[in-house]
């Protein structure tokens, strides 16, 4: 019996570094599918609609929460982010681990509905060095830099919601981390899983 691929769900604070250590983790995982969220925010410089994003307007947007096509979907910032449901589905049932990197209010709208999901937070070494990171990276203006701050400490308050905490000193580390998690997780006992092995009630 094939089976089912884990759901992985990664938070963090804006600019705590989930992206490059994502971009790590696919390069050394296998049979992993990291899910390309629908955002109705600007591309940055460099980001391509279907690769980074699918970028949408509002109306667009609403159009597919209306047909039932998103597993979960917020508004961060003054914009709408979800996760397109159906290659979800059909990844997980291809046996792929699949990774939401998506922040605090979708991962619960996750569990809710997966209680089998594992939420791993990752969080930055100290708010100041966030802070550093926001303003060092340069693809926002001041005030988005602030209100990012603000949903980061909002965020933190909610990080008890989470199974793993990874803090990011090094992105190295941070990616065995989460190998290590993934690893652990397949060896979880799962009663629903591999129904064969199971006693046979008579
Ligand atoms: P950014 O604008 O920096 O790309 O993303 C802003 C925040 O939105 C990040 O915390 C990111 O994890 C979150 N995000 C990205 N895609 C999704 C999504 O599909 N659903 C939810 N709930 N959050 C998302």
């Amino acid at each position: 019996m094939k089976q089912r691929g884990l759901l992985l769900v990664i938070s963090g604070p804006s600019g705590c570094g989930k992206g490059t250590i994502l971009k790590e983790l696919l390069a050394v995982q296998e049979q992993i599918y990291l899910s390309v969220s629908a955002a109705t925010r600007r591309p940055r410089d460099g980001e391509v609609d279907g690769v980074h994003y699918y970028f949408m307007s509002k109306e667009q947007f609403q159009a597919e929460i209306d047909s039932d096509g998103m597993l979960e979907y917020t508004c961060y910032c003054d914009n709408y982010y979800g996760t397109p449901r159906k290659p979800i589905l059909e990844h997980l049932e291809q046996g792929d681990d699949v990774i939401l990197e998506i922040e605090v209010d979708g991962a619960l709208q996750i569990k809710k509905q997966y209680q089998d999901a594992i939420l791993i937070f990752v969080m930055p070494p100290t708010l100041e060095e966030l802070e550093q990171r926001l303003i060092g990276r340069n693809t926002e203006d001041s005030q988005t830099i602030q209100k990012r701050l603000l949903r980061a400490k909002e965020e933190l308050k909610l990080v008890g919601h989470y199974q793993y905490i990874v803090i990011n000193q090094t992105i190295e580390d941070a990616v065995k981390d989460i190998q290590s998690i993934i690893r652990a997780e397949k060896c979880h006992y799962n009663p629903f899983l591999n129904c064969e092995t199971q006693p046979k009630s008579k």
